[in-house]
């Protein structure tokens, strides 16, 4: 029986124990428990490590990019591209402002949209009758779309471009961080992703200062002044001060935790690359290692599958089912009636252990265990 955990949080509070303690005890004795002094503490900290012009946190992820779309006042009759091969997050929030997702293929190197596709889902969105209006760029795994491409493409079709940055917190693009790729991001505080907190969390990050001073509005049901002066229709979407005094504990030791993330993908690739496919990851690219997915023939994944049961490694399999193939999702137009790279993918990916604190050993026993598959 192994104890190998897929993304290990018990050992990573064994390290911050005594901080954390301390510091969710200091919200207990001030009492703010609601835009305490904290979360003002932590939205400083995030912009000056993402070198964002401002970052508002808030609920979750999922709000996030919410909060994001009613900043740019999505709504019915507008298209909005985001991939179908993603947390479904990314395409419920389009649906639930009453505008449209378009589904659009993958890179099969990179797990993020391909322009190709887009280009096609553009021209589907429009024979549909709607307005083209903006990407949703997903980072995928913790690797960062290729920004610099997008943003070309949405220039040229006068599309607004937004980063799902749930899973890449800590990546980069040359020397420029996830969070400033583009004028719009979410980010996740999820348990378990780069940067987690203890329940739900998120944060947007944006490079204009009134869409800051409007999302901060509409994060508190649209008040403006005082608590009780509604100027716009808004969300119930705050962070709590305890999740805000965690996630600067964790912020602290984040830079070391990267460094590890960084050198176990180097473990894995080593051990794994003469036996499945590794991560690609582009000239001047740094993922944030969120996940570490290989690729296999779709019988070898499910021998792995079987063995990883078998001995009690846990595995995730994202995603098993993308999204235009889902219930909820498959009645919005997509790129082409298949989204072949999608639909292939999601046969042919499997998602091992990956935290900072997995040791060598357990990287080699699943390594072992890949190999004889
Ligand atoms: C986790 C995730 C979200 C949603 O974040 P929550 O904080 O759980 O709401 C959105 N998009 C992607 C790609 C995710 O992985």
């Amino acid at each position: 029986m192994s104890n190998i955990q897929f993304i290990d949080i018990k050992k990573q509070y064994k390290v911050i124990e005594d901080n954390i303690k301390q510091a969710i005890h200091r919200v207990l004795e001030h009492g703010q428990f609601i835009l305490g002094p904290e979360v003002q503490a932590l939205e400083e900290m995030l912009k000056s490590s993402t070198q964002a012009v401002d970052v508002i946190s808030c609920s979750s992820g999922t709000d996030a990019l919410q909060l994001l779309l009613m900043a740019k006042h999505v709504g019915q009759g507008d298209a909005v591209f985001v991939p179908a091969f993603t947390f479904a997050a990314t395409a419920e929030v389009v649906a639930l402002r009453q505008a449209t997702p378009v589904f659009v293929d993958i890179c099969p190197e990179t797990f993020n949209i391909d322009l190709r596709s887009l280009e096609r889902a553009v021209e589907q969105a429009k024979q549909n009758g709607l307005r083209p209006a903006g990407i949703i760029a997903v980072d995928l795994f913790g690797l960062p779309a290729n920004y610099p491409l997008l943003a070309e493409f949405a220039q040229a079709n006068k599309l607004w471009l937004m980063a799902d940055a749930a899973q890449s917190f800590g990546g980069q693009i040359d020397q420029q961080k996830v969070g400033t790729l583009t004028d719009m991001t979410a980010f996740s505080f999820f348990p378990s992703k780069t940067l987690g907190c203890y329940g739900d969390g998120g944060a947007v990050a944006v490079q204009d200062l009134e869409m800051a001073k409007y999302i901060r509005s509409i994060r508190v049901h649209g008040a403006v002044k005082t608590r009780f002066d509604h100027h716009y229709v808004g969300l119930n979407s705050r962070l709590d001060s305890i999740q805000a005094a965690v996630l600067i504990e964790k912020l602290k030791i984040f830079e070391d935790e990267l460094k590890q993330r960084h050198h176990i993908a180097k473990t894995y690739d080593a051990l794994l690359k003469n036996h499945v496919k590794t991560p690609v990851i582009p000239k001047g690219y740094t993922s944030a290692w969120a996940l570490y997915t290989v690729i296999c023939e779709s019988a070898q994944r499910d021998r792995i599958e079987q063995i990883f049961t078998e001995k009690q490694i846990p595995y995730n399999v994202y995603y098993k089912k993308p999204l235009h193939l889902q219930q909820a999702y498959a009645h919005f137009p997509r790129a082409g009636k298949n989204l072949e790279t999608a639909e292939q993918l999601s046969t042919q990916v499997i998602s091992l252990p990956m935290h900072p604190y997995l040791t060598q050993a357990d990287q080699a026993y699943i390594a072992d265990l890949i190999k004889s598959c």
